[in-house]
């Protein structure tokens, strides 16, 4: 008999393998380990012990730990992700740990990430220090010696700095043996993480702050495994209440996660985190530079930090003791990944984390996503509600704003159309600029009136790359591919037909742009979308800049509808709410009233009443319908029966498969007959449809094709992962090009 150690290898292959332990190493569960796998050697971690047989098993390189890297909850998580989202324990174990930490043949010293250190300096030991100042001459040297006195141990550069003592007069005294230096680890910061935040505002809950906080606190005092599902309209008052059930989480001395949809558009609600839990709070995101990361996520592990913000990936941070997870803006289709696996929900997971932990799960919305909803239904979630926002300065709770449709195709039958911008948006806007208040323009859809086509022949030229419509960037003249980012000169005249009558089809950001300069030439204009905020910082800066009143309008694409507070604010257009609402998705209709209803969200939030006016060709359309009435559970109700009539979740269960190949003709046949093998699995136990070509039938060169697997929720998650594992094992891998993906609950239907 021989030790024996299982172990899992970071890559895509499936399952555990098992390895000798040579005598001369100590190995444990969790720790990282290279191991020779086929022709290389790669990195693995240890998930069991075993006794047994050793002949011909290979044996462990070498053990890259001296304690356990992965705690026990975190490998039983990860292993659970692996088997729901049907891919490789290698592959989420991948996406837990920060790159300094995953070893590769190829890096130096194993992994591109050091650990960082600096040079510090202390008081050499068993010196008398009156007697070394009344010796020494030096002013600055009695100084730096005075201040490791009183500090002890400093970093190099801040005593230099405190004493304005010279590095010279350091190593005098070094030499003289008074002080002693040390390469000591230090923390590297991510960007932002530096920054003083102002002390937190003194506020005192209303009451339907108090009954929320007291259902989350009594879950959290008992320890009692509970998730809730709080939904509060926008300005409630849900990050007051998030930041009260911290306190008592850390007060029981336990930890939290909080995630939030993107950093870059919450960085408001990180500095009030910040502000209430100073060094308490370590954020974790993948934008972090890769030295940061791994500093944050060993600090974190070592238990520095109980508390960790950030979108994602977050809902893996090696905390121990979790007592609460939060997931804000939990409808937010950014917790979804798609590329590369795991793909993962990190909703899902948080949900699932807390119930593995005993932890109590918060997740919040102003429009919580229709699965959530039908989980509170079910009273598998308990349902808080928060349906009033704040009052603000003893004025009764700023009402919701007022909703106004327009009807574009009637506008345009009358001939009252001259632009983007109807006659009552105009009206709307020109009382706003008269009165000094601000105004949000949302069209979501950007570069320059984006797509091209022929008066003559109807022509409009595509991508090569990716079958989609190439759109016009107007600065640069050029057509660009949103999708791949190829890019060509823009014509003057018809490819097919030769005409020079090119127009420009649906409107984007800067058309309306130079549309608002045409009509109201004094008005100061901040544009936000995508091409305006590619610089880092950049996002930031509009956002503060518009806080500080010095632009009449902001006007952008998504970014401007989330999370924003802006007392000024008391207009919202949408310029066309049809843009997404249509697309070939069985979610288009809950993203499209989402989004209506956050961007709504962002008028008369304060002193000053509120106006929306939706612009639409689609009146009658339900996000429309509901959302002219702020009426959620009316849209829900609606919604909900759709989906059930059509078995979409939340009453069924989807599980998408992409293939994926440079060769169409190949990639068709191997969807076909990888779908062909699935049908023999799956013996009528689910609906299989496809394979058909994705929406967007190429990208990047890469021709993709669908197959959907659509099952009953009767039908356990776990037979669907059966019939589609015991398909990959069957069929094997795919030739050389090509590519399977499976993605299980999927988002936004390709
Ligand atoms: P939400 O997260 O639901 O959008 P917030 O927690 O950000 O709402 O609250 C909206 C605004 O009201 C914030 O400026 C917040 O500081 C303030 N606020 C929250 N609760 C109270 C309260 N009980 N009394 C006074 N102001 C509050
Ligand atoms: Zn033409
Ligand atoms: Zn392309």
């Amino acid at each position: 008999m021989s030790r024996l150690a299982e172990i899992v290898s970071l890559t895509p292959v499936d399952g555990t393998f098992t390895y000798v332990v040579p005598s001369d190493l100590d190995v444990e569960v969790g720790m990282r380990v290279v191991v020779p796998f086929g022709r290389r050697n790669v990195m693995g971690v240890v998930v069991e012990h075993s006794d047994g047989d050793a002949t011909e098993l290979k044996a462990i390189g070498s053990v890259l730990d001296e304690r356990s890297t992965l705690s026990n909850e975190l490998l039983e998580l990860t292993q659970w992700i692996a088997a729901y989202y049907i891919c490789s324990w290698g592959d989420v174990l991948s996406a837990t740990l920060p790159k300094g930490l995953i070893w590769t043949s190829k890096a130096q010293n194993g992994t591109a990430v050091g650990i960082k250190t600096a040079r510090h300096l202390r008081l050499a030991e068993g010196i008398k220090v009156d007697a070394v100042l009344a010796e020494l001459r030096g002013e600055k040297q009695k100084a730096l010696i005075d201040i490791l006195a009183t500090s002890g141990r400093v970093p190099q550069t801040e005593a230099l700095q405190l004493s304005g003592a010279s590095s010279s007069t350091a190593k005098g005294l070094i030499e003289k043996g008074l002080v002693e230096a040390q390469e000591i680890e230090v923390e590297r910061m991510s960007d932002g993480m530096s920054v003083q935040v102002d002390p937190p505002k003194k506020v005192e809950l209303h009451p339907a702050q108090t009954a929320a906080l007291e259902a989350i606190s009594g879950a959290v005092q008992s320890e009692s495994q509970t998730t809730f599902l709080l939904h509060g309209v926008t300005g409630s008052g849900k990050t007051e209440v998030y930041i009260r059930a911290l306190k008592q989480t850390l007060e029981k001395g336990k930890t939290a996660i909080v995630l939030v949809p993107e950093i870059a558009l919450t960085p408001q609600a990180v500095r009030r985190f910040r502000a209430h839990f100073g060094n308490k709070v370590s954020v974790l995101h993948s934008r972090m530079s890769a030295g940061a990361r791994f500093d944050a996520w060993r600090a974190i592990r070592d238990g520095r930090y109980p508390i960790v913000i950030g979108p994602r990936s977050a809902v893996l941070a090696p905390l121990e003791n979790i007592g609460l997870i939060i997931v804000d803006e939990e409808h937010e289709t950014s917790y979804k990944q798609f590329d590369p696996a795991p793909r993962y929900h990190a909703r899902d997971v948080a949900v699932m984390r807390a119930h593995k932990n005993g932890a109590v799960c918060v997740l919040g919305s102003a429009t919580p996503s229709l699965e959530s909803m039908a989980n509170a239904q079910a009273e598998k979630y308990t349902l808080l509600r928060m349906p009033k926002r704040v009052p603000v300065k003893g004025h009764e709770a700023a009402p919701l704003p007022s909703v106004r449709v327009v009807n574009l195709a009637r506008e345009k039958e009358i001939k009252r159309l001259k632009g983007a911008l109807s006659d009552e948006l105009r009206d709307a806007i020109r009382a706003r600029l008269e009165r000094a208040e601000q105004i949000i323009l949302l069209q979501n859809r950007r570069g320059y009136a984006p797509v091209l086509t022929c008066e003559e022949c109807g022509h409009t030229p595509e991508c090569p790359n990716c079958a989609v419509s190439l759109t016009v960037h107007k600065p640069k003249r050029q057509l660009r591919c949103h999708y791949c980012g190829r890019t060509q000169r823009l014509p003057t005249s018809c490819s097919v037909c030769d005409s020079s009558e090119l127009a420009l089809l649906g409107i984007g950001t800067q058309r309306i742009e130079e549309e608002i300069g045409d009509v109201f030439p004094k008005a100061r204009v901040l544009r936000m979308d995508y091409d305006t905020t590619s610089r880092k910082g950049a996002h930031r800066k509009i956002l503060d800049a518009f806080g500080r009143g010095e632009a009449d309008i902001l006007l952008g694409t998504q970014m401007v509808a989330k999370g924003l507070d802006f007392p000024k604010v008391t207009l919202v257009g949408v310029v066309n709410a049809d843009t997404g609402m249509l697309m070939p998705d069985f979610r288009a209709a809950e993203h499209a009233f989402q989004l209506l209803a956050q961007v709504a969200g962002r008028a008369g939030r304060h002193d000053l009443p509120g106006e929306v006016i939706l612009q639409t060709r689609n009146p009658d359309h339900p996000a429309i319908k509901f959302a002219l009435l702020h009426d959620y559970e009316g849209f829900v109700e609606h919604e909900l029966k759709d989906r059930q009539l059509l078995g979409y979740p939340p009453f069924g269960r989807l599980v998408g498969i992409e293939f994926k190949g440079s060769e169409n003709g190949a990639v068709r046949r191997l969807a076909e007959l990888w779908t062909d093998e699935l049908e023999k699995d799956v013996e009528g136990a689910a609906a299989i449809l496809g394979p058909t070509p994705a929406f967007v039938g190429r990208v990047k060169q890469q021709w993709r094709y669908h197959t959907l697997l659509k099952a009953p929720s009767s039908v356990p998650a776990s037979s669907l992962a059966r019939f589609v594992r015991a398909t990959i094992d069957r069929a094997g891998a795919p030739k050389k090009g090509n590519r399977i993906n499976v993605d299980v609950d999927p988002v936004g239907l390709f």
